[in-house]
C-alpha cells in the first residue's frame, strides 16, 4: 500500500466508494428524456429544496450547467461580467462565445473575489456602441484563487447591484459545499440571491459524474431544451443521480477533513526551502510559488516520490485534497514534501 500514488492533481480523481456503488446499483431508473427517471427527479428536487430554488436540472458536467445557464441568461451580443480567473472564461473553451455569442468583461478581483465596487463601473450604459451587460457570474470557491470563498454577506450587495441594474446573477458553485463548510453559511439562504446556481457532484462530493443547475421553474424549462440541444439529454441517468444523492447524504460533513488536510500541507510547504510562498488556505486547495527554478521541476521531483500534482503557471503549483486522500496518506505526503 505504501507505493500507492498520492494524487493531489484534482478533487475530480475520486472513485465511487462501495456504499456509493451499492446506491447506484439499486437505483430506480426510467427514461429521463421522457421525464420518467424518478431518481434523477429526486436528486433535482433534493438540491433545489436544499438551496431554496424552484427547480433543478441534472447535467453531465459542470461546464454544461454553466454554459446552459449563460445561454438562458443572455442574448447574442450581450456581455457577461466575471473575474479574469473565472472557470466559465478560462476553462470552458470559449464556450460563452461559441454557445451564447456573448462577449466577456473581465474584472480583477482579489483572489478572484468580486465586489460591487469592481462590478458597477463595468456595467455598460445603454449606448449604440456597447454590448448589453446582462449577466454577472461569480465562482464559489474560486479555483484559481486557491479555493478562496465568498461569504453570503459579500454576495448580498452584489445581488442588490444586479437587481437595480437589471442584470442576472449566476453562481458557478463547482465547490459550493466547500464554501459552505468554510463559511458556515446555509445553503438555504443562497437561493434568494441567484438566478442560477451550478452545483458539481463530481468534485469534493466524490460522485463519478454530474452537476445540477438550480433556478426558477421557467428557467429550468428553457434550460432543459438547451441541454437537449447541447446533446445532454440522458436516458437512464438515475444510476448516476443515485451517486449524487449518496454523496449529498454522506460526503458533505467530511469536507472539513479535506480542509484540515490542506492546511496541514500548507504548513509543511511553508517550512521548506524550495517554496517561496503559499497562498492562504481557506478550503481544499493549496497553491504555492516555488523559490527557485521552475514549477515543472518541482512537480517532477514530487512525482518521482509518488506525489502527483500540477502546475498552475511556470512558478506555481496546486495541490487539491479530497475523499480518496486519507489522513495517513496526508502524513506520507507531508513526509515527501519535507524531505524533497
Ligand atoms: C471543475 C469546475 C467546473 C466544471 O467542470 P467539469 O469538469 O465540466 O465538471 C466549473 N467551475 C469550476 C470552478 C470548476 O473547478
Amino acid at each position: 500500500m505504501n507505493n500507492e500514488l498520492l494524487d493531489f492533481r484534482s478533487d475530480t480523481v475520486t472513485k465511487p466508494t462501495p456504499g456509493m456503488l451499492e446506491a447506484m446499483m439499486s437505483a430506480k431508473v426510467g427514461d429521463d428524456v421522457f421525464g420518467e427517471d424518478e431518481t434523477v427527479h429526486q436528486l433535482e428536487t433534493k438540491l433545489a429544496e436544499l438551496f431554496n430554488m424552484e427547480a433543478g436540472l441534472f447535467c453531465p458536467s459542470g461546464t454544461m450547467t454553466n454554459q446552459i445557464a449563460i445561454k438562458c441568461f443572455t442574448q447574442p451580443m450581450d456581455e457577461v461580467i466575471c473575474d479574469q480567473t473565472a472557470h466559465v472564461y478560462r476553462y470552458e473553451i470559449g464556450g460563452i462565445a461559441f454557445h451564447s455569442a456573448a462577449s466577456v468583461r473581465l474584472l480583477h478581483g482579489e483572489r478572484g473575489i468580486l465586489t460591487p465596487d469592481l462590478i458597477e463601473p463595468e456595467i455598460n450604459e445603454d449606448n449604440i456602441h456597447y454590448p448589453n451587460s446582462s449577466l454577472v457570474v461569480l465562482e464559489n470557491t474560486v479555483n484559481k484563487g486557491g479555493g478562496s470563498c465568498y461569504k453570503l454577506s459579500d454576495i448580498a450587495p452584489i445581488h442588490h447591484l444586479c437587481n437595480i441594474k437589471g442584470l442576472k446573477l449566476h453562481l458557478d458553485g463547482a465547490r459550493i459545499f466547500n464554501a459552505l463548510t468554510a463559511t458556515g453559511d446555509s445553503a438555504h439562504d443562497y437561493g434568494q440571491y441567484f438566478d442560477g446556481i451550478s452545483v458539481c457532484l463530481s468534485k469534493g462530493l466524490g460522485a463519478p459524474v454530474g452537476s445540477v443547475l438550480l433556478a426558477s421553474k421557467a428557467t429550468i424549462h428553457k434550460a432543459r431544451k438547451i441541454r437537449k440541444a447541447f446533446g445532454g439529454g440522458m436516458r437512464q441517468a438515475g444510476f448516476l443521480a443515485a451517486a449524487g444523492i449518496y454523496a449529498l447524504d454522506n460526503h458533505v460533513e467530511r469536507l472539513k477533513d479535506d480542509h484540515k488536510h490542506a492546511r496541514d500541507l500548507a504548513a509543511a510547504l511553508s517550512g521548506t526551502s524550495y517554496v517561496k510562498s503559499v497562498m492562504p488556505v481557506e478550503t481544499n486547495i493549496v497553491i504555492f510559488e516555488v523559490a527557485a527554478g521552475t514549477a515543472n521541476k518541482v512537480v517532477s521531483r514530487l512525482q518521482e516520490k509518488g506525489l502527483l500534482c500540477n502546475t498552475t503557471s511556470s512558478s506555481t503549483i496546486r495541490l487539491v485534497t479530497h475523499l480518496d486522500l486519507s489522513s495517513s496518506m496526508i502524513d506520507r505526503a507531508i513526509e515527501i514534501i519535507v524531505h524533497l
